[in-house]
């Protein structure tokens, strides 16, 4: 335990009930000893960004404040994504849960396990964009989010999620 930092995590989901399992994920993430929900974004939905042909993703990053560990994060995430029955199977194919760490404070990382900042985040609008929706003044890597997502190439994929629009699924 060390002082407490903030947390930016991004989640992802295109399998199942995609909102209902990032909505249930937020839940659980925010249940866990030692973290503090403090802001979270609306749902974007997306069109999938590489892998295999698959049905689009509905994504949104949360703000956590905490005292665990980068590491002990990541060990928090990847609970959650096998209570959501995550299956790994092909690299970037559809998943019912993906959650990564973004930035842990200004923490570096470059561990087997674990790399911070996220290595793709600063190109990938589905993690940009719900991120400014949060927080309009958000930085990394020293560099504005806003100005990170006007650059990203699947901007033109993102769009605010409307359940009532898109029916039950986010194959709208
Ligand atoms: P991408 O990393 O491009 O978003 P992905 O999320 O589909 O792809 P996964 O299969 O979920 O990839 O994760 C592969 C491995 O990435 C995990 O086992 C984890 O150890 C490692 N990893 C490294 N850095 C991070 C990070 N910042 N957040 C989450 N996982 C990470
Ligand atoms: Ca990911
Ligand atoms: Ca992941």
């Amino acid at each position: 335990m060390t002082t407490p930092e903030t947390v930016i995590l991004a989640l992802g989901s295109n399998l199942g009930d995609s909102a209902e399992t990032l909505a249930a994920a937020v839940r659980d993430i925010a249940d866990y000893p030692g973290i503090s929900l403090t802001r979270l974004s609306p749902v974007a939905q997306t069109k999938p960004v590489g892998g295999p042909e698959q049905p689009d993703y509905l994504n949104m990053v949360i703000e956590v404040v905490t005292e665990l560990a980068p590491l002990e994060v990541l060990d928090l995430c990847q609970e959650t994504e096998v209570r959501h029955h995550r299956e790994r199977k092909e690299r970037w194919g559809a998943r019912t849960l993906d959650v990564d760490v973004i930035v842990h404070g200004n923490h570096q990382c470059n561990d087997e396990r674990l790399t911070l900042p996220h290595p793709r985040a600063a190109e990938r609008a589905f993690v940009l964009e719900p991120w400014l929706w949060m927080d309009p003044d958000a930085q990394l890597r020293g560099r504005s989010v806003a100005e990170l997502a006007a650059l990203a190439p699947d901007r033109d994929g993102i769009r605010r999620y409307e359940p009532s629009s898109s029916g039950e699924s986010a194959e709208a």
